[in-house]
């Protein structure tokens, strides 16, 4: 059981693959680890985490098939490209102590089960992190709407993506010093003024289901812990 000391009960994490490495560095090792003894601070609370990883620092479709490749094969390969970093981050993962299971959402069943939503539910209800492959398992999506999807599905308290940077802005913050960080946003504010929070598929989707996005910067020590604690930490859309 959650400890009282806990905001959230269950939360659907969702990080980019840029969080990983680059496309230049593939999968940084280290980096997965670090954030596994993360997750593992907060799942040692007894929270119910489920985790969507993206594909970014492998292989986006919609940039790829810009070199030729017909754009259907480029996004299963995206998708593909999420299950590698799930293995490795399974892998990273148990190497800090925290039982986890692959879910994917093609069937490759020689090295993760296929999703099946009651079964990714008892395995929260074990206390086993679920790792939620192969984005929605269709073309022309993102890891962002499967994220949504996901915590739609397992009635996820909150959807919380870890960036590297520590909210949502209404500039680039990378490029203008000037840009101010919003602490609270509506969904709809979100959509109509375009900001870079998730994509519109999966904050309508989040919209619909009355389900509260946190973004927030993972690449702080502690950040994590104190957001499931109820700090108000990064910004939050509701
Ligand atoms: N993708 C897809 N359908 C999905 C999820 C992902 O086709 O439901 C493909 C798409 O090509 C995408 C790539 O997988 O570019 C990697 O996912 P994403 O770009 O969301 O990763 P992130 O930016 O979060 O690292």
């Amino acid at each position: 059981m959650a400890s009282p000391e806990t905001r959230y009960k269950r939360v659907l994490l969702k990080f980019s693959g840029e969080i990983l490495g680059s496309e230049t560095a593939g999968i940084e090792f280290n980096k997965l680890v670090a954030f596994s003894a993360e997750l593992k601070t907060v799942h040692e609370l007894g929270v119910q985490i489920g985790l969507v990883i993206g594909g970014g620092n492998l292989l986006r479709g919609g940039s790829f098939s810009q070199n030729g490749v017909d754009r259907v094969s480029a996004d299963y390969m995206g998708m593909l490209a999420t299950v590698i970093n799930a293995l490795a981050f399974q892998s990273a993962l148990e190497q800090c102590g925290v039982d986890t299971r692959v879910l994917t959402a093609i069937k490759m069943e020689q090295l993760a089960e296929p999703y099946i939503k009651r079964r990714a539910i008892r395995h929260l209800e074990k206390g086993r992190v679920v790792i939620f492959a192969g984005g929605t398992g269709n073309p022309y999506f993102t890891t962002d709407t499967a994220a949504a999807l996901r915590a739609s599905e397992i009635e996820a308290d909150v959807l919380i993506k870890g960036t590297k940077v520590d909210g949502v802005y209404d500039g680039d913050p990378m490029s203008d010093p000037n840009a101010k960080r919003f602490d609270d946003l509506a969904y709809i504010d979100v959509l109509s003024k375009g900001l870079r929070v998730m994509d519109a598929t999966a904050v309508s989707l989040c919209m619909e289901n009355a389900l509260p996005i946190v973004v927030f910067n993972l690449t702080e020590p502690g950040r994590l812990l104190s957001l499931i604690r109820g700090e108000h930490v990064g910004t939050f859309v509701s």
